[in-house]
């Protein structure tokens, strides 16, 4: 039987907006008309009248669809029939208040399944939040400083009252999702070999990564987060004809995973953003040995450059060994030895850091980080080629998609709720929101009843 809305219901609902309308705005200018009143009384007085002729119509709508006459029975998955029952209101929240829709109801006696068809066609699960509050409600959970200040901000906006739970369960929930539709990309991908990548294949493209500690129920846990970006030179703003190399476009990937399990998230994100055609891979990390491990593995022909930053911090500790702390002598040794390490020549550096051995572990640190990383260090040849050569982009990727939200004072966190919020981050900042969106799998819901 074809689902129509017929002329009646049509009418009846277009008879009823009407009258609700003229209700309204017969309250509203009665109202306004009979004290003085400020812009902003008025202007909570519409958001309310607003909120409920939306709510009306949503409403109205929907009852619409759920009007058309029923079948007597209809095919259930088991192979039997199942039989009509009755209209069954079904009830769900949604970012215009809650909404009840009437719609029909069929049990099979066979599988004691009940089945509204209605709510499959809307998607929709009776009794729980509508697609469009549960996307806010996400939105709001993965951004606000919490789950309580979600719900603050959701009612400031929209005038919908739910507790902070919700916010959570429907943040949690689209990080699962996002969780297993990467697990499942991830795993696709490397049978494979390959990711189709986006559109447009960058000539260089740069990889970062680096870990930051979130506190969980089991303890603090290190989450590894990479990033993808591609540069852009612009006039440097202090220093006349020079120019400073930008980060743009950047895209996140993340999880508390060993470095194994992260190393092939990161390659897949790596292929989706072109590394496997780009004429150049570039990494630019600090120096942690599971870092460089996992380069080498998945990023061999790369470019490796160890952080600039980084790298600076080793002459000026043990130039404060050497010299003492804050010294002029420290200040100055340290500067020279940077002038070399910024031309390119370790050795020169390796060669001063090794006349003052006897200085103690400073000294000794410095030493192995340089000649570990000596190959990583050029960086007079990366700057001739206009190489960014400082983390910055996952050092504020580490601040901006996991500290900004996961490390708020206090916070204390179940391992698993912990992932799938930063899930929902990791989408969010790499600009990919709508794609996020578009994995939620459909709301579902067994009715299965005692009585038949
Ligand atoms: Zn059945």
């Amino acid at each position: 039987m074809e689902r129509t809305t017929g002329p009646e219901p049509t009418q009846a609902f277009l008879a009823a907006m009407a009258a609700q309308m003229a209700t309204v705005a017969q309250e509203l200018s009665r109202w306004a008309g009979a004290a003085p009143r400020t812009l902003a009384e008025v202007e909570r007085r519409a958001l309310v009248a607003a909120q409920e002729l939306g709510n009306a119509l949503l409403g109205g709508v929907c009852g619409m669809l759920a009007a058309p006459l029923v079948e007597p029975e209809r095919p259930c998955a088991c192979g039997q029939m199942a039989r009509y029952l009755r209209r069954r209101p079904a009830t769900v929240r949604t970012v215009l208040g809650p909404i009840a829709i009437e719609r029909a109801y069929y049990y099979c006696a066979r599988c004691r399944r009940g089945h509204a068809p209605l709510d499959e066609q809307l998607g929709y699960c009776a009794g729980s939040t509508s697609a469009g509050l549960d996307e806010v409600l996400a939105l709001l959970g993965a951004t606000a400083d919490s789950f309580a200040e979600a719900v603050t901000l959701l009612e400031a906006l929209t005038l919908v009252r739910v507790c902070p739970n919700l916010a959570r369960a429907a943040t949690e929930r689209l990080g699962q999702a996002l969780q297993a539709a990467e697990q499942q990309t991830v795993a696709a991908a490397w049978a494979r070999g390959t990711v189709p990548p986006t559109a447009d294949t960058p000539t260089r493209l740069y990889l970062s990564l680096d870990g930051v500690l979130v506190h969980t129920e089991g303890g603090w846990r290190e989450y590894k987060l990479g990033t993808a970006y591609t540069t852009v030179a612009r006039p440097a703003h202090q220093r006349p004809g020079e120019v400073e190399i930008h980060a743009q476009a950047l895209s996140f990937v993340g999880d508390v995973a060993d470095a194994a399990t992260f190393g092939q998230l990161l390659w897949c994100e790596a292929a989706r953003r072109g590394a496997l055609t780009a004429q150049e891979v570039v990494v630019v990390a600090d120096g942690a040995h599971w870092i460089w491990n996992l380069v080498d593995e998945h990023f061999p022909d790369a470019t490796q450059i160890v952080d600039w930053y980084h790298a600076s911090h080793y002459v000026w500790n043990a130039a404060h060994a050497i010299y003492g702390d804050g010294t002029p002598l420290a200040s100055r040794w340290a500067k020279r030895r940077l002038d070399d390490l910024w031309d390119g020549k370790v050795d020169s550096v390796l060669r001063a850091l090794a006349t003052h051995r006897q200085r103690g572990a400073a000294v000794e640190e410095a030493i192995s980080y340089y000649t570990n990383h000596r190959q990583r260090m050029r960086y007079a040849e990366y700057r001739a080629r206009g190489l960014q050569i400082g983390s910055g982009s996952i050092e504020s990727g580490c601040k901006q998609v996991i500290t900004a939200r996961l490390k708020q004072a206090g916070m204390i966190w179940a391992l698993d709720g912990a992932r799938a919020v930063a899930a929902v981050r990791t989408r969010l900042k790499s600009g990919r929101w709508p794609e996020a969106i578009a994995l939620r799998p459909p709301r579902r819901r067994a009715y299965q009843r005692k009585v038949a």
